[in-house]
Parts: C-alpha cells; structure tokens; sequence
C-alpha cells in the first residue's frame, strides 16, 4: 500500500504536484490534468442498461396470458389473430420500455442536479466548480457541512473536524490537521487527510486533492458500496396491492364467464380467447409503471421551479403534510442581509465606529468581490451584508487582512451562536469577535470607554441586552461585537472580551411569502417558525407574516429536553407556532413530538447539525443556496431558491400528482369493468354480438391508454388546495371512489348495450340481425364512451368547459390520436379484418355518439346533482 501522500512534508507535496498553496492551479494546467486523470467521479451504480429495461417487458402476467391467447390462435390456425396477438405484446412492451425509460431518465437528469459542487482556488480566486471537474493538484477549501469530494491532505485547518463513518464506521467526528504521518498508518487513523464521500462537521481547511474518481479511497471501495436503489414508495407499494387485488377479482370474474360461455354458446376457442383478453383488460399490470411515471414527471416539473425533490416517496408525502416547520432567515426573508445601523458603545467616537466595521470585516469567513460585472458574493449573507458594509465606509478586507493576518478562529456554530479570529497585529495579536448579542455580552468582561476599556458591570450588560432585545423587537437582526488584544497566540478566543458595540441588521420578509402561508392555511397546513434568532426578531416578522399563534413564541433556553417533557409541555409546543433560539437537537425533538401526534412534518433545515432533524422529519428540506452539502444530502428535498413559497408549491405539486394517478386508476378501473359488465351481459344473455377477444385488446391497449396517460399530467383543479391533507393510511380508493367506479362502470354499460338496441330496433326496424353491425355498434360506441368519460374525470366543483380536463391539451391529443387511430382502422385492410370491422351508415354513427354523449350527460348530471363523488 503507498502511504507518500501521508508521510511527505506538505510544501514538498505541493510542489511535487506542481500547485500552489495560494493560488491553486491555473485554469489551464486544470483541463490538461481533467483529460490525464479523468472525471473525478465513482463508476459503481450504472444501473439498469436498457435492453435490460426492454426484456424486462416481456416478463409479466399479461405478456403470458397473450402468448398463451396466440398459441391458441395458431393451433387453431387463426394467423391473423395470432400476429394480432403478437403485435399487441410487442405495442405493450415498447409502451413500457418508453414509461421506464421517461422514469429513469428523469431521475438521473435529478440526480445530476442534485450533485454538489466544490470550493477550489484556480487562478488565485475562490471559485466553485462541479466537483466532477477536480484533479490532483487542486487546493480544496472546505467548511462545517462541505462534503468532502476527493482525497486531499490538510494544508491549513481550523478546528477541522469530520465525519467519516461513510468510509470508516466511525460515528463519531474525528479532528484533523496538518500533520505528517509515519507510513503504513491505518486509514481511520489518517488525521492529515480528507477522504472522499465523508464530510466537515466543524471548522474549516485548504487542502490539496491527491487523489480523485476511482483513485480515492471510497473509489478502491466502490464495488462494496451498494447502489443506492430506489425501493417502491408507499404508493406504488398501494398499487401493487391494490393490482393483486383486482388480479383475483379479475380471475373469478373470467372462469365465471368463460364457463357461462360454454355453457350457453359452445365456442370454447372463442370463449377462452375473450376470457383471457378480458383478464389482459383488467389486469392493471401497469399501474404501478404510471404511477413511477407520474411521480418522476412531477418531479422534472418541480425541478423547472427549482424544486429538487430527490425521493419519489418524497414527491407523495409531500401531499400529505400537515406541518411545515420553517426556518426564518432566507427562507421566509429575503436573505438579502444589510447592515442598517451600527450602534457603537461610544456613539460620539469614531474610532469605535471604525473598530465596528473591522470586527465584522475580519472576524468574517465570507468574500465580496465587487467589479464592472457586478457583485460576486460567496458566503453566509450576513457576512457578506457585513463586508458590504465595511465596503461603502471605504474598506476592503484583502487589505486590511494583509495588515492583520488571521492566524486562528473560532469558526461560527448554530449552539455558541459566535465566532472569533485571531489576528496577528505588529509584535502582538487582536482578536475579533462578532455573535449573538446576548452570547457574546456573557463572554465579555470589558466596555469599550473612548480610547481604553472598562469593565462591564452585570447592570450595563443588562442594559445592552435590553437595548437589543428593543432593537429586535421592531424585526432587526442584532449581532454583537467584541474584541480584545493580547501577548499570547494560545489564548481562549471567546473569553474576557472587550464589548464593542452592536449591528443592526435589515432582512425583510419576502414578497411571496404572504400569500404561500395564506395558501398553506386553506390547504389545512399549519406554518410554524423555527429560527436561530432571537424570540423578538423572529415574533416581529411571524407577527408581519401572520403566522403567530395565540402563545407566546417559545424561547430555546426554556425548551426541555425530549425526554424530560411533560404532556404539558408537548401540548403547548403543539399549540405553538414561533420557536426561536432554538439549537439543531431542539429541532429534532420538536419534529419528533410533532410526529407523535400524527403530523406529517416538512421540515427546512441548512446546517450540518440540522442533519439528524432533516432525516427525522417526514419531509426534510434543505436550502439550495444556504444550506450545507450535508443538509442537502440528507434532506428530502433541495430548494435551489431557497424560498418558503416553493415548500406550498411543492406541496400543491404532490397533492395534484396523488390526484392524477387517482384519476387515472378511476378512469381506468371504470372503463375496464364495464367491458367486464358488457362482455358478461353478452354472454348471459347469449347474445350473438358478442365483443371479439381482439377488439378487447384493442380499446384497452390502444384508445383507454392515451386518456388516461393525460389524466397522469393534469394540471390539477383550483381546489387542490382548499381541503385538509390526505391522510397517508387511508386506501388508494374510498369506498365512495369505489362506490363511483361501479356506477360509471354501469351507465357505460347500459349506454353501450342501448345503443345496439337503438340500432337494431329503429334504424334497422325490420331488417334481417345482423351480427357483425351490432358488434361494430357496440365496439365503436363503447370506445367513445370510454373515450368522453375522460371528462367526467374532472372536478364537479370547476364548470364543464373550464376544468382541469377540458383544459388538459394532452386530453386533446389524446382522443385526436384514437380518432384518427380508429379513422385508419377502416383503411387498414388486415387490422380491419382482424377487428371485424365493416363501415357504418350515417344513422348509426348518430347513434354511437349520440349513446357515448348520452353516458357522458347521465354521469356528469349524477356528479353535480352529488349523488355520486369521486374526489377526495
Ligand atoms: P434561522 O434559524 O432562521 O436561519 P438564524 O440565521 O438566526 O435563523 P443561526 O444561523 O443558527 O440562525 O444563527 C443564530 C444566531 O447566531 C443569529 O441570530 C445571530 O445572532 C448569530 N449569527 C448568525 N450567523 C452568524 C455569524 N456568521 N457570525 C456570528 N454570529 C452569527
């Protein structure tokens, strides 16, 4: 095992691998070393190749049943049956093979979008890059929450610490710095190097990429690594079952008939080729393909609202949550952080005022670079707001930086609420620190008093407080700011410090945000606000938003730990709706008693420690712009624009889709029993007119398809968001849904059946039977039944014309394709023989669609008259 890249001194691997500690590589040299080393990525999970996808086809209940149907035709010496047979399977397969495609593709598009970029420096600039684009030789920087995307050895850290359990199955996160190592040292045990696919829980570094792609050590790996597959979501588990169901149903259904067949017409041949086509109708092998199909479209949908839903299941559950536990800043602000107001302790002192604006400069980890092309910011916006700031009074951190070099930090963490730096100033150091203003008034021992110090007495750091606690109150952001100067480089960073003054800082809701919370209160979702920030900030904006509650907003400090919570106490988190000063764990436990009361929780969350809470949470969802890699990796759910209207958006999304594929099951369902009805009707009755087994095979395989593929990308009704969420246990179908399919099932039935009796009694009163012309009659008439019962798939509560439906342009090509589809089935010469087709006088197509109008009319009027209900 080589073991070089642990032991060699840093500066000589630097130059070994002919990069530069400052500037990084240049661009250059970058393309030349991408084309040597290849992508930086691991070639484990290719997944299924589609010829796999496309012999899967072949392999299904209904694909049997037809082969079997065929057989029978060439036994019997029935060709063009049998290669109708044949072409059936292999119109069904490819069908198929496109659906799983579209799927797969869409996910994979996904899974592109969701690939996390990484901080280099090339050309002497901080740049982010697709982290495929690495090589060796790259200075990596990294902070709390960057996964890690190749193997480098530490040139610089900060109080570095990761997580490696991916690689090592050490839980715990293990500190690293710049070090060298003696050979052979076991990997967990290599704490000068970062490795692939593990990631930062604290601090920060440069490192440089040593290795990358199938070269890193999660690359060696790569084989054992299982592929992350996608198991089937709740609802496509629900329609598994659900088609099982129907599977058995189906089956007595078609021995019943088939004996009833023989038993009054004799043909057994015929019989049994109806029985089986009839079970290839009802048998909805493809549902759960639809609904993938349906889920994964929606999710590319959501994708072009920058909404990267990284789970189906996710894109279902989403519908039926019933909580979404919001962070405050940028999600429902605007983020765009700026400093109003800096209050020095010495108001009339400029020096203090100067002091103000290096504290937020120096003790700052963000970049502002600000050209003819405009501002290019990296960053936590409160930073950059501070650098900004420091900007328009004149100065610029790279200088200021160059005089006072940053030799330490304390880097900013969610629970201290603080950060700090140290500088070296001269022969001594300086150190800056900015944080919450009630935190860091507690780490101060000293004021501020013109040109000296003074000690802070607990009654001035009570004013201060108090004096923030005011400020917030009208919704500004308040950090404090603090310094002190020293001898010695080893000293504790965040104590005895000098208290200097505060920011006041402007974040103001975003526009959008009234309305989504107005939309998720009629959805019957309740908007609850966790915030970092203080209780007085976070009630001025929740007060603004409308999202207060009539408790009080619920400090953080007075939250008790899970397990020490009393009935009470969850009652009142319950009832409450502004959580501020709340840490990540406190996050967890509050989704945890959510959870426990039935809630469905959608909760955002960016960073590294909001992970556990992300997980937990029904819906975790992470912030594109703001949050950490890690958040983003864990979540549900990535909002590439951070904004709270797209959770309502998201969530309007998923109700629509779970609708759609009810819809679609509906439509299907009741189209599929009543050929059921008609074909068993015929052959009780023994009626001579019987439906063909391959007329069966064609209203099913070829014109029921294409509707219901359009109900699958409805637009949804104006009222998807006007009633309370779905509750997740309940049944693909009600049973009033099931109640609505029979009756469908059986107006269809009728008005098929009438049509025939129309035909055969008045246009053709008097006329010898004729069997084929009544068969034509009911094929045909049953087809456009079917076909128009596509709008009785709309909302009662929405007018005819302007329903989802009506309005669903893939409706309309839809029934113009079967239209034409059936036009051409007069011209095909072989298909028409094989469907039996013969052409129609001008009176009976009248009677077709006047009899299809006639279902559609009856089920409409039992719809709106609500004596019937299908929707949710
Ligand atoms: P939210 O949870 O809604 O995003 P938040 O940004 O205020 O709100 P945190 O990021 O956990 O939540 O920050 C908590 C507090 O820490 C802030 O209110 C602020 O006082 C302080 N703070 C935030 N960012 C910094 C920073 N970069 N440096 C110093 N203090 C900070």
């Amino acid at each position: 095992m080589e073991t070089k890249h642990i032991t060699i001194p840093i500066n000589q691997f630097i130059t070994q691998l002919a990069s530069d500690k400052e500037n990084g590589l240049l661009s250059d040299e970058a393309i030349k070393r991408l084309q040597k080393f290849g992508s930086n990525v691991i070639q484990a999970d290719k997944g299924k190749s589609p010829l796999r996808i496309l012999l899967e086809q072949f392999n299904s209940l209904m694909v049997w049943l037809l082969l079997f149907a065929a057989g029978l035709s060439f036994w019997f010496q029935e060709y063009l049956d049998a290669t109708a047979i044949l072409l059936v399977i292999l119109i069904n397969a490819v069908v198929g093979f496109w659906m799983e495609l579209q799927a797969l593709r869409s996910m994979n598009a996904l899974k592109k979008m969701a690939s996390v970029p990484s901080k280099v420096f090339r050309d002497g600039k901080l740049i982010e890059i697709p982290s495929e684009e690495l090589v060796p030789g790259d200075v990596l920087f990294l902070e709390a929450g960057d996964i890690i995307t190749a193997d480098a050895r530490i040139i610089q850290a900060a109080q570095l610490s990761v997580n490696e359990a991916s690689l090592t199955g050490e839980a715990m996160p293990v500190e690293k710095k710049e070090t060298e190592l003696p050979e052979k040292t076991p990997l967990a045990e290599r704490t000068n190097m970062l490795h692939k696919g593990t990631y930062v829980t604290n601090g920060n570094a440069k490192a440089l990429v040593t290795a990358t792609g199938m070269q890193t050590e999660l690359g060696k790996i790569a084989h054992l690594v299982q592929s992350a597959k996608q198991s089937a979501t709740p609802l496509e588990k629900k329609l598994q079952v659900f088609s099982r169901k129907l599977i058995y149903i189906t089956i007595i259904l078609v021995v019943l008939i088939f004996v009833v067949g023989l038993l009054t017409h004799g043909d057994y041949v015929e019989m049994l080729e109806t029985a089986i086509a009839l079970a290839v109708a009802a048998i909805p092998e493809g549902l759960p393909i639809v609904a993938t199909l349906a889920l994964a479209q929606g999710m590319m949908k959501m994708a072009k609202h920058k909404i990267i839903v990284k789970k189906l299941a996710a894109v279902e559950t989403l519908g039926g949550t019933t909580i979404i536990c919001t962070d405050k800043t940028g999600t429902l602000t605007q983020n765009k952080i700026e400093v109003s107001e800096v209050i020095p302790v010495d108001i009339a002192s400029e020096k203090n005022k100067e002091l103000l604006t290096r504290i937020g400069m120096l003790c700052n980890t963000a970049s502002v670079e600000i050209n003819n092309n405009g501002v290019n910011e990296i960053g936590d916006p409160l930073e950059t707001g501070l650098l900004k700031y420091a900007y328009k009074q004149g100065v610029l951190k790279e200088q200021v930086e160059k005089i006072f070099p940053k030799i330490n930090e304390v880097p900013f963490s969610s629970e201290t609420k603080m950060m700090a730096t140290l500088h070296k100033n001269g022969n001594g150091f300086t150190v800056f620190a900015k944080g919450a203003a009630e935190e860091l008034l507690n780490q101060c021992t000293f004021i501020v008093n013109g040109y000296d110090k003074s000690q802070l007495t607990e009654q001035l750091k009570d004013e201060w407080k108090q004096k923030a606690e005011k400020l917030a109150a009208s919704g500004l952001r308040i950090i404090a700011g603090a310094y002190k100067e020293t001898t010695n480089e080893n000293t504790p960073l965040l104590e005895d410090l000098i208290f200097a003054g505060l920011y006041c800082m402007i974040d103001p809701p975003a526009e959008d945000v009234y309305q989504a919370i107005q939309e998720a209160k009629d959805a019957g979702i309740r908007v609850v606000m966790i915030t970092g920030d203080h209780p007085a900030t976070a009630n001025c904006i929740a007060n603004q938003l409308h999202i207060s509650s009539e408790n009080e907003p619920i400090s953080g400090k007075d939250m008790q730990p899970y397990e020490h919570l009393t009935e009470i106490d969850k009652q009142k988190w319950l009832q409450t709706s502004v959580f501020a000063r709340v840490t990540p764990a406190q996050k967890l436990d509050l989704v945890t008693v959510l959870q426990e009361q039935g809630n469905i929780v959608g909760m955002t969350g960016d960073g590294v420690n909001d992970a556990p809470a992300l997980k937990k949470a029904d819906i975790g969802i992470a912030m594109g712009q703001r949050g950490t890699q890690v958040a983003q990796e864990v979540s549900d759910m990535v909002l590439k624009d951070d904004a709270f209207s797209s959770i309502v958006h998201a969530i309007k999304q998923g109700r629509i889709i779970f609708s759609n594929i009810q819809k679609f099951v509906i439509y299907l369902l009741s189209c599929n029993m009543s050929e059921l009805f008609v074909v068993s009707l015929a052959a009780l009755s023994n009626l001579h007119f019987q439906l063909l087994p391959l007329q069966i095979l064609f209203i099913n395989l070829v014109t029921d398809v294409l509707p219901a593929l359009a109900l699958g990308v409805s637009e949804g009704n104006p009222y998807v968001m006007k009633h309370n969420p779905r509750n997740p246990s309940e049944p693909l179908l009600k049973t009033k849904q099931w109640y609505a399919v029979w009756v469908y099932a059986a107006v269809i039935s009728v008005c098929t059946l009438g049509a025939v009796f129309v035909s055969h009694y008045f246009i053709h009163a008097g006329t010898q039977f004729d069997p084929k012309l009544c068969n034509n009659i009911l094929f045909f008439t049953l087809i456009f039944c079917q076909l128009f019962h596509v709008f009785n798939m709309a909302s009662a509560k929405v007018s005819f014309f302007k329903s989802e439906v009506f309005r669903n342009r893939y409706v309309w090509y839809a029934l113009l394709s079967c239209t034409l589809i059936i036009l051409a089935l007069f011209f095909a010469t072989p298909v028409k023989e094989a469907l039996n087709i013969q052409p129609l006088n001008t009176e009976d197509w009248v009677v077709v669609f006047v009899s299809a109008t006639c279902s559609l009319l009856v089920i409409q009027l039992l719809k709106r008259l609500k004596i019937i209900h299908d929707e949710d």
